[in-house]
């Protein structure tokens, strides 16, 4: 094994233990629980090898580091994940490689994004990101509907031509009343899920949690975790 592969089994190893425990601790089966592992900034090698490792989700945030990354990882089973905010004019390259859309936060977008998968005859997933630091009827800073928002877009995605609504996503806030309430944050998240599900019984995708506080968001419920640092190390610049 390469040295960077040694370390990257060890850290995956590490991060399998933390969801394992964080699942016996809530009494949730270890497979109720997926990774995703973000690997924004770091190089298409880094993916190939932690696919060989057993990776089957990665998820980025830049549309143009993304692109040529996912490009050159097309021969590997993994899927794809879009966390970052995205703006209309990338809609086009981002359905080119994502299977899921965990970002989606604002009508113009649904609309790019069907439009767009129709043309393509793809099906896109789309989790609404949820911000839980911008009150009723804002958005978040760094994106993000608010909870009063939720409902009329993920009416407005399950009745949208080549998107799938496949559930909420959110990124514990740094601000506003839940900054420092991570699983507060992420049980506020799985009752606005369990509304959603009312309507949108198949939209069960709960995404929340990273290398900091992945136990919060499983102890809250979440079937997903998005995590990056304690994979890859810490990013060498901002992303
Ligand atoms: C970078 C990122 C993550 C991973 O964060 P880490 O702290 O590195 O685990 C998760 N979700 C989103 C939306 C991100 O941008």
């Amino acid at each position: 094994m390469t040295d960077r592969k040694q370390e990257l089994a060890a850290n995956l190893a590490k991060v399998e233990e933390r969801i394992a425990a964080a699942c016996a601790a809530a009494g949730r089966r270890r497979d109720e629980v997926t990774l995703i592992v973000v690997t924004k900034t770091y190089p298409a090698d880094d993916v190939r090898i932690l696919s060989g490792l057993g990776v089957r989700h990665v998820a980025e945030n830049r549309d143009q580091d993304a692109a040529p990354k996912a490009a050159a990882c097309s021969d590997l089973p993994l899927s794809w994940h879009f966390v970052g905010q995205l703006q209309t004019n990338k809609v086009r390259s981002v359905v080119g490689y994502a299977d899921v859309v965990q970002s989606v936060d604002r009508p113009k977008l649904v609309t790019a994004l069907s439009r767009e998968a129709v043309r393509t005859g793809r099906e896109v997933g789309c989790l609404l990101q949820v911000a839980l630091d911008a009150g009723e009827s804002g958005r978040g800073e760094r994106g993000g509907v608010g909870p009063g928002g939720i409902e009329e877009l993920a009416d407005l995605v399950a009745g949208a031509e080549g998107l799938r609504l496949d559930g909420l996503m959110t990124v514990a806030p740094l601000t506003g009343e839940y900054a420092g309430r991570q699983q507060a944050a992420f049980e506020r998240l799985m009752d606005l899920s369990t509304c959603v599900r009312r309507t949108h019984p198949a939209a069960n995708m709960v995404s929340a949690g990273m290398s900091a506080d992945l136990e919060q968001a499983v102890a809250a419920g979440a079937t997903h975790v998005r995590v990056g640092t304690a994979v890859l190390g810490v990013r060498p610049r901002l992303g």
